[in-house]
């Protein structure tokens, strides 16, 4: 299958710049870029100067969680978790994560989102979600209920060439995590040389319930079993010490950033200036909808930038394109797929078209600067992935009927709630 998207501004992303012309995608790949290519394409769609870019890659989220979307709300954030969060979770059925993973992936497509780092219960769920629609997902292990056997199995099992999952080894955080559990992961971390994700100082009080337990702050302690040795990521990162950055520098270990969720559970702000002067590598994920609310990306990008600038009294730094490239080019690198990372020869066809005829994207000054400050969801016109269009113009092609996946939701949704 040949499909060739023509007449196209293109982003081919890591640097800033954009070039007009003809993109062609053969397979699940790009196969040529370039001015009035000449081709004998199954597909031709007319791009009418729409930009072309590559999708973004939401790299924190627990994208079944939309069951507890507008159902926590307004709570600190101890009685989200144990008043609401959790008892919603103790009635799941076999199948529900499956149902609830397929709406957010709705959402996804919706949005520009390629891939989503999905840390979550059931893989195999989560996995069936996410080919059955086409989509792809990099799952992070999660469960300290599965065993270690049964990790390196996933590892094995999960991590085929020419799939749309791949998996990740990681812990929930160390707070949830038993002190052999976590040497337990180290090892294992050590012996395939890979690295380690987690939760990581999302707020104060967890800080100062590790220094209590362990006598030294989250990254240092956890580095200090080793886990760090073959890199990591850490989702949220708003307490890291000068030291912690030191080590995170020497480790490769990379900063997945959730300002959404971080101030609606006022958790506090990241310093991702300061992490970006210390030149460490960069994520945006929109962690789960039971605390964010929207599973978004352009609200994301927008806070990442003006929060730095707030926080910092300096409307200069943590640039508006530098957080166009944490969306997408940094946060395929983070988790390991390069090789969806950018729009070149060869590279893997997650492609997203924004829709530069949106009043919110015109006129044209600065179109990477209009994406992250005045863009939406709404400005995404078609999301593409593993050279497959999915969503186009209001229309999904996921094979399956929206409004049951919808149906499907409400149901499981309705019976968590149920007291
Ligand atoms: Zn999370």
């Amino acid at each position: 299958m040949k499909t060739l998207l023509k007449n196209a501004r293109i982003l081919k992303m890591p640097k800033d710049e954009i070039i007009f012309g003809d993109l062609l995608v053969e397979g699940n790949k790009i196969a040529k870029i370039g001015e009035n290519l000449s081709v004998n394409a199954d597909k031709v769609i007319d791009c009418d100067g729409n930009l072309l870019m590559p999708g973004f890659k939401n790299v924190h989220t627990h994208t079944a969680m939309v069951f507890a979307r507008s159902a926590s709300d307004d709570l600190v954030l101890h009685d989200w978790l144990f008043d609401c969060i959790f008892p919603m979770e103790a009635k799941f059925q076999p199948g529900d994560i499956y149902h609830l993973t397929k709406l957010g992936i709705l959402e996804y497509l919706r949005g520009g989102v390629t891939t989503a780092f999905d840390m979550y219960f059931t893989p195999p769920e989560i996995i069936k979600a996410s080919e059955d629609m086409g989509f792809r997902t990099c799952i992070l292990a999660t469960s300290d209920k599965e065993s270690i056997a049964q990790l390196e199995y996933n590892l094995k099992t999960y991590n085929q060439p020419d799939s749309l999952i791949s998996y990740k080894l990681g812990i929930h955080a160390e707070y949830t995590t038993s002190l052999e559990r976590m040497k337990d992961i180290a090892d294992l971390a050590n012996r395939y040389k890979i690295p380690v994700y987690l939760h990581i100082s999302e707020g104060e009080q967890e800080v100062k319930d590790c220094v209590g337990r362990y006598g030294t702050t989250p990254l240092k302690f956890l580095d200090s079993l080793g886990m760090f040795n073959y890199g990591g990521g850490g989702f949220h990162c708003v307490y890291f010490t000068d030291e912690e950055i030191e080590i995170a520098k020497k480790r490769n270990f990379k900063i997945i950033t959730c300002p959404c969720s971080n101030l609606k559970l006022a958790s506090g702000i990241a310093p991702i200036a300061k992490y970006q002067e210390a030149g460490l590598e960069i994520g945006i994920g929109t962690d789960g909808a039971g605390s964010n609310n929207a599973l978004d990306m352009f609200r994301e990008m927008y806070l990442v930038s003006t929060l730095q600038k707030v926080i910092n009294k300096n409307a200069a730094i943590t640039d508006g394109f530098d957080v166009l490239k944490m969306a997408t080019y940094n946060g395929a690198n983070i988790i390991g797929l390069e090789e969806a990372n950018c729009l070149e020869v060869g590279k893997l066809a997650d492609i997203i078209m924004i829709d530069l005829k949106n009043p919110s994207m015109q006129p044209i000054n600065n179109i990477s600067k209009n994406i992250v400050y005045s863009g939406s969801k709404d400005c995404v016109k078609m999301t593409m992935i593993n050279g497959e269009i999915r969503y186009m113009d209001g229309k999904y092609y996921i094979n399956e009927d929206v409004a049951a996946i919808m149906a499907k939701a409400q149901e499981v949704t309705d019976r968590l709630k149920a007291k």
